[in-house]
């Protein structure tokens, strides 16, 4: 662990444009104070995109939780329910769609649909819903899932993770969004990543799905950075 007055080290480095060493990364990941972590990361943004740095952009997105039916039990998740409880819900198109549309009427751009592993969605609910979608709102962008739901919707259709791929993005699917906790480091921090996340897929995947979707050039947020301010919480 890299002591308090280091880490301020460390940030006036990256602030400078220096590199850091993965442990320092991680030292700030754990430590670093918030605010300092984000003035070093403003100092970076403004070094970057000098003669622009006054312009911050966003756009408007809404979250679509489709179900919370999940057989993931990720320990930090207050969000799912385990798939035989009575606590478990789902959305149906019509509720989804409906959704859709606010977003729209309300300047939206965007939607990230976000859920549980659920043990019945295979790749042809994801290809339902994202044509679905696109059909009736051509010009919403559908920025959702992550290695993790894409290993899962490919077991239980029994298909490849390329092929999952392949088809969710025919559907409709125009990027994808933050890693699931599979993008956890394994190593020394296995043990860790798998009392929290016991039934995800492991870093490795997530790593391989990565170069899997950036191979087929997809406009992926695994492969290229988007200016995309949303915040997922639960999953994806
Ligand atoms: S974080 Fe996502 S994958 Fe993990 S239990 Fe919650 S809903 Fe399931």
């Amino acid at each position: 662990m890299t002591e308090k007055a280091d880490l301020t080290a460390v940030l006036d480095r990256a602030a400078e444009g220096g590199r850091i060493t993965p442990e320092e990364a991680l030292d700030l990941y754990r430590s670093a104070p918030l605010h300092a972590l984000g003035q070093a990361a403003d100092a970076v943004r403004r070094r970057r995109y000098a003669g622009t740095e006054h312009i911050a952009t966003y756009i408007i997105e809404r979250n679509i939780n489709y179900t919370n039916s999940c057989v993931t039990a990720c320990k930090f998740c207050a969000f799912y329910a385990a798939p035989k409880s009575d606590k478990v819900w789902t959305r149906d198109l019509d509720d989804i769609l409906r959704r859709c549309a606010e977003t729209v009427e309300l300047g939206g751009t965007q939607i990230m649909f976000q859920g549980g592993h659920h043990p019945d969605y295979g790749v042809e609910y994801y290809e339902e819903h994202f044509a679905a979608i696109k059909a009736a709102y051509p010009q919403l962008v559908i920025h959702s899932l992550g290695a993790s739901e894409v290993e899962h919707m490919a077991r239980i259709s029994g298909v490849s993770a390329e092929e999952a791929i392949r088809r969710i993005h025919a559907a409709g699917l125009d990027s994808f969004a933050a890693p699931a906790p599979s993008c956890c480091p394994s190593g020394r921090a296995r043990p860790s990543r798998r009392s929290r996340s016991p039934a995800s897929a492991g870093w490795r995947s997530w790593s391989s799905r990565t170069a899997s979707a950036s191979s087929r050039r997809r406009r992926c947020s695994w492969a290229r950075a988007r200016p995309t301010p949303s915040a997922s919480s639960t999953c994806a």
